[in-house]
């Protein structure tokens, strides 16, 4: 595996490796890796040629707030893990790399960016937006690998790239779990013995809107209420939200017809967790 620091270097070598006719597979990260992020590794390295991994924290999609300064970060076992994954490139970006002095440009998805996730982080997409474009510029994927567990960030990519033209394909990977439910956050370091039990609530009440839906209940309203009733429960959750939405534009939905994703953000003590689940009305 080769580690590349430099845009220009990165660029070069895709174009030397597309030239042989190889297909190249992106997976764009935050690092301290989990096996969530290794399942978008393996996805790309079995489907394309040429796998490129990025780990940048990225500022710009952190509000003022928020943990950029103490997000975790460790460079030495991620290069390790990767490498025994068979990728071929590490782009390893720094701040001065991707944000030169001077830089004015970002790029914004309207409308989906302020949805679900985008109402208590102003500007986060704005970030993620910005990073993926110049990323996606830099590497030139042909397909780029994203997990369900941003269900947001996906569909608000794959506007990005309709309605710039971007020739990248978003291929979206399902969730990784922990055994008890828990998705798999670089995040979860954060959490103490209590609040990582309180955790499980999140993936607990997901489940709960599943077999409400199984169980014939199709009114959004319901299976929003006995979610966050289950939520309530615990001391140290607080809820940011918890609603179930249209797949494409992220809008509330009443009745589920055919499906809808049930998404929720919640506080357990100072850690944001966000989760996600498809719910499927089957004939
Ligand atoms: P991050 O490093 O948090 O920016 O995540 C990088 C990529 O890994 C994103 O596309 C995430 O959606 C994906 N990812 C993070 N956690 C999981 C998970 N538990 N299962 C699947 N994909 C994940």
């Amino acid at each position: 595996m080769k580690t590349i620091t430099r845009t220009e270097e990165m660029h070069e070598a895709v174009l030397e490796e597309k030239s042989h006719g190889r297909s190249v597979g992106f997976v764009p990260t935050m690092g301290f890796l989990h096996e969530g992020h290794l399942s978008l590794v393996r996805e790309s390295v079995r489907r394309a040629d040429v796998t490129v991994v990025s780990i940048y924290v990225n500022p710009t999609q952190f509000g003022p707030k928020e943990d950029f300064k103490q997000y975790p970060r460790d460079i030495h076992r991620d290069t390790e893990l990767l490498k025994a994954e068979g990728v071929d490139y590490l782009f390893l970006p720094d701040n001065k790399e991707i944000y030169p002095e001077g830089y004015k440009t970002y790029v914004e998805v309207h409308d989906l960016q302020d949805k679900l996730c985008g109402r208590s982080r102003p500007g986060h997409f704005r970030g993620v937006c910005t990073v993926a474009l110049k990323l996606f510029n830099t590497v030139n994927p042909d397909m780029a690998f994203f997990g369900q567990k941003d269900a947001q960030q996906t569909i608000i990519l794959k506007r990005m790239v309709q309605d710039l033209n971007l020739g990248v394909k978003i291929e979206v990977v399902p969730i990784v779990r922990e055994e008890d439910g828990l998705a798999l956050s670089s995040r979860n370091t954060y959490l103490n013995q209590k609040e990582r039990s309180t955790a499980l609530v999140l993936s607990a009440s997901l489940e709960e809107a599943r077999m409400m839906v199984k169980n014939g209940e199709r009114d959004s309203g319901q299976i929003v209420d006995r979610m966050k009733e289950m939520i309530g429960r615990e001391p140290l959750a607080k809820i940011d939200y918890v609603e179930i939405v249209d797949m494409e534009n992220l809008d509330p939905v009443q009745k589920i017809e055919n499906e809808a994703m049930a998404a929720l953000a919640v506080f357990v003590g100072e850690v944001r967790l966000i989760d996600n689940t498809i719910l499927q009305v089957k004939e």
